[in-house]
């Protein structure tokens, strides 16, 4: 395929920030690109590594306290990198430990402050009770639908955009209904599941995002969707 279809998804920490299925995430981005006539590349940053050049869509996903803890160092370093792309309008979808990470600090149980990198206006703080269960949010990009496991409650700052309203679930902080973040084209989550796969119609948008982004345009072409569409109906009936 050409030089210029191509569309290259960076994951960020696949090895530290990768639980509960978020690899979904990455592969259901690459075969909808495909699917849509694309040219997907898979880029990997792993710490220490230096940041690749010519990214175009960014993926993160979530993990453990500890694996937080690995990875920060590293994030402060890539951290200018993160703000320009994303500030140059580039999609990025964080899912939990690397949602939290993309705002100000995470605060641990053990009342250690990891700090993030500020794109979102937003602090998350260790609780005790665990957040854990089938999540359905509506958003501008429909009903998402999920399944979120954190203690971590995040508080978004007065003009910091939540990217959906819980209709089922806790969310954020399980007390003011927000879910996720928005700042520009940059995405932040609860919801593993994974998430793309259970909501294709949020995937596409990320994918219009980075190709009107490089070409201008978005010409996407009729994907089926028969299963995932039985797999959301499913994932709505299922209890808390
Ligand atoms: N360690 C964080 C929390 O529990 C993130 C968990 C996750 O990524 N699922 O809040």
């Amino acid at each position: 395929m050409s030089e210029n279809k191509r569309i290259n998804v960076l994951h960020l920490y696949p090895r530290e920030m990768n639980i509960y299925g978020d690899w979904g995430n990455v592969l259901t981005l690459l075969k909808r690109l495909e699917w849509h006539g694309y040219d997907p590349q898979l880029l990997e940053h792993h710490p220490g590594e230096p940041f690749p050049h010519d990214v175009d869509l960014v993926i993160g996903g979530g993990g453990q306290d500890s694996g937080q803890g690995i990875v920060q160092v590293d994030l402060q370093k890539i951290a200018q990198e993160l703000r320009a792309l994303a500030d140059d309008d580039t999609p990025m979808l964080m899912i939990c430990g690397l949602y939290q990470l993309f705002g100000h600090r995470f605060v641990t149980h053990q009342n250690e402050s990891i700090p993030g990198i500020g794109i979102f206006d937003l602090e998350t703080i260790a609780g005790n009770n665990r957040m854990i269960g089938n999540v359905i949010s509506s958003s501008p990009h429909g009903k998402l639908i999920g399944y979120e496991n954190h203690s971590g409650a995040t508080w978004l700052g007065k003009n910091q955009k939540p990217l959906g309203k819980v209709l089922k679930g806790d969310g954020n902080n399980g007390q003011d209904s927000t879910e996720g973040a928005i700042y520009r084209s940059v995405f932040g989550s609860y919801l593993h599941g994974s998430l793309l796969p259970k909501n294709p119609q949020f995937a596409d948008e990320l994918i219009r995002l980075a190709t009107i982004r490089k070409f201008g345009s978005f010409e996407p072409r009729v994907i089926d969707d028969t299963f995932s569409d039985k797999a959301r109906a499913q994932s709505m009936k299922r209890p808390r």
